[in-house]
């Protein structure tokens, strides 16, 4: 096995990858943080930021230079949806899909046409989605019952999809259909669909709990033609694309988490920090620290006000009073008795 490293450990960044990061974080914080409330209260994204994340390269970063891409790699693509998913989960995913599962998969099997054509476009100004789940096939997505019917140099895509991101703003699909249900996975094909092919229509818009400025769609295809030059790889081996891109993906989603959770972390620090109590000007003790943390986090999640089975106990875990007993007594027995022991005896000092 051939071993190559550079010498740095994975966790720490090239000049060039902390660079970016930098940059995307400012970005993120002055245009996006700031609309993440109120588009998420409309359920829309506001339509100015599509074209600045368009401007900042953010929808084609490891799309080569020669197609109008930032000509970056797929780990800065994680990096960038950290970073906006920090300032806001729900651009976050339109990026991740973006990036990581639809410029990602035309990069590895699409032809050199297909190249040139679709990620010149999602570099430039064109959304775009994967379209794999259905009613019937979620986790199992290799059950999927979308047709694709050859006839001359056409497919003819009829079926529908569900839960599709990114939607209701994308002009590119990425559609897995079958070409022989008889074959099984084997009969899985991926096509590049537009919005404006005859026979496709978006379906109904799910109202979400979370990530609402992000669009999750029905699709429906009633007779779509599509030429055979938009079979992405070879017909049959969708299932191959469908796998090794959603392997990637997943890392994005991984980044899009990483930066929820730092938002998070963010938000409980800056609120327990600049905290004062009514009747003092000092910074609140640790124990009220923590709960103030709490309660942040509890606002955050939405679930202020409603007693959680997993709250944690604030009480001191300093006995008042030294359980009875000798020094050495005490010092003689296991660690777990005497854990026994001073819970029993909080136990029944408890009020
Ligand atoms: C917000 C959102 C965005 C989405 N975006 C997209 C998108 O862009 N493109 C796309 O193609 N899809 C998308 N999806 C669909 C998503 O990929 C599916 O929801 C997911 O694959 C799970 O499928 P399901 O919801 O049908 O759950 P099911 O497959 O019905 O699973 C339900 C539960 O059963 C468990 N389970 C399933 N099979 C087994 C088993 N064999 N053994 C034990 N447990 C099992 C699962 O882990 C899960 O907990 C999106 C979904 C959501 C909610």
């Amino acid at each position: 096995m051939t071993v190559t490293s550079t010498g740095a450990p994975l966790t720490v960044l090239t000049e060039d990858e902390a660079l970016f990061r930098d940059g995307v974080s400012e970005f993120a914080q002055a245009e996006i943080a700031p609309r993440a409330r109120a588009m998420d209260a409309a359920g829309r994204y506001d339509e100015d930021l599509l074209p600045k994340l368009f401007e900042m390269g953010l929808m084609g970063i490891d799309i080569p230079a020669s197609l109008g891409g930032a000509g970056g790699t797929f780990f800065q693509s994680c990096l960038a949806v950290e970073q906006i998913s920090r300032a806001d989960a729900a651009v976050g995913v339109l990026v991740d899909v973006q990036n990581t599962l639809v410029n990602n998969a035309i990069a590895k099997y699409g032809t050199s046409e297909q190249k040139s054509r679709y990620l010149a476009r999602t570099a430039a100004d064109t959304v775009a989605s994967y379209c794999l789940s259905e009613a019937g096939s979620g986790s199992d997505a290799f059950a999927l019952q979308c047709r694709a019917v050859p006839k001359g140099d056409r497919f003819v895509l009829d079926g529908h999809k569900m839960w599709i991101t990114n939607a209701a703003e994308a002009g590119l699909f990425l559609v897995f259909a079958t070409v022989d249900p008889s074959a099984g996975y084997k009969g899985i094909t991926a096509f590049l669909v537009l919005k404006s092919d005859a026979g496709f229509s978006l379906g109904k818009r799910e109202d979400k709990l979370g990530i609402r400025a992000s669009s999750t769609c029905e699709l429906l295809f009633e007779g779509c033609a599509i030429p055979s030059d938009r079979v992405v790889g070879q017909i049959g081996r969708g299932y191959k694309i469908a796998i090794e891109t959603l392997n990637e993906g997943r890392i994005g989603i991984g980044a899009q988490m990483l930066g929820v959770a730092q938002a998070a972390l963010d938000a409980a620090v800056r609120y327990a920090s600049s905290r004062r109590c009514a009747s003092s000007s000092r910074t609140p003790r640790r124990g009220s620290r923590r709960r103030a943390c709490w309660s942040t986090t509890r606002r955050a999640c939405g679930t202020r006000g409603s007693p959680s089975p997993r709250r944690p106990r604030w009480r001191s875990c300093t006995p008042r009073r030294r359980p009875s007993g000798s020094r050495r007594r005490r010092s003689r027995c296991s660690a777990g008795t005497a854990t026994r022991r001073s819970t029993r005896w909080r136990s029944s000092t408890a009020t």
